[in-house]
């Protein structure tokens, strides 16, 4: 994996990674970075993303799929330190008919509660 960063100046997930819009971070490391969302859907709700702009999961490819199991070792680690240790969920919206909002790939922690009826 590269330490090279992929930006997209009119995102604002790269706007956060290089710290123009402020955020609450909880972990970064060389490849993600994982901060508090704004809008909390439950009592920890924390989005991790690459620090390079990749989309969607619509874009995830043999290139940089490496990069994608490295967030889900951040996941792991973020879910520790956040005291998750009764079970979480992890979700990606990917595209319209999901409801994706930020064009650049996210996955949001949830926890800290009974997290309620699944979707599937
Ligand atoms: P999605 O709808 O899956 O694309 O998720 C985008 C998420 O980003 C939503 O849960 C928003 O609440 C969150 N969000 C939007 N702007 C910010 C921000 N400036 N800081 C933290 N979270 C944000
Ligand atoms: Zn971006």
């Amino acid at each position: 994996m590269s330490d090279v960063l992929n930006y997209n100046d009119s995102c604002l997930f790269c706007k956060i990674i290089k710290g123009e819009i402020p955020s609450s971070k909880v972990y970064e490391d060389s490849f993600c970075y994982a901060f508090k969302d704004i809008n909390p859907q439950a009592p920890v709700h924390i989005l991790v993303v690459p620090k390079t702009h990749i989309v969607s999961c619509a874009e995830i490819d043999r290139k940089n799929s490496a990069l994608v199991g490295h967030l889900f070792e951040a996941i792991a680690v973020i879910a520790r330190e956040q005291g998750l240790d009764n079970g979480y969920r992890v979700i990606s919206n990917c595209g319209p008919d999901a409801g994706q909002t930020v064009p650049h790939l996210h996955f949001h922690i949830l926890g800290g509660k009974d997290m309620g009826e699944k979707l599937v």
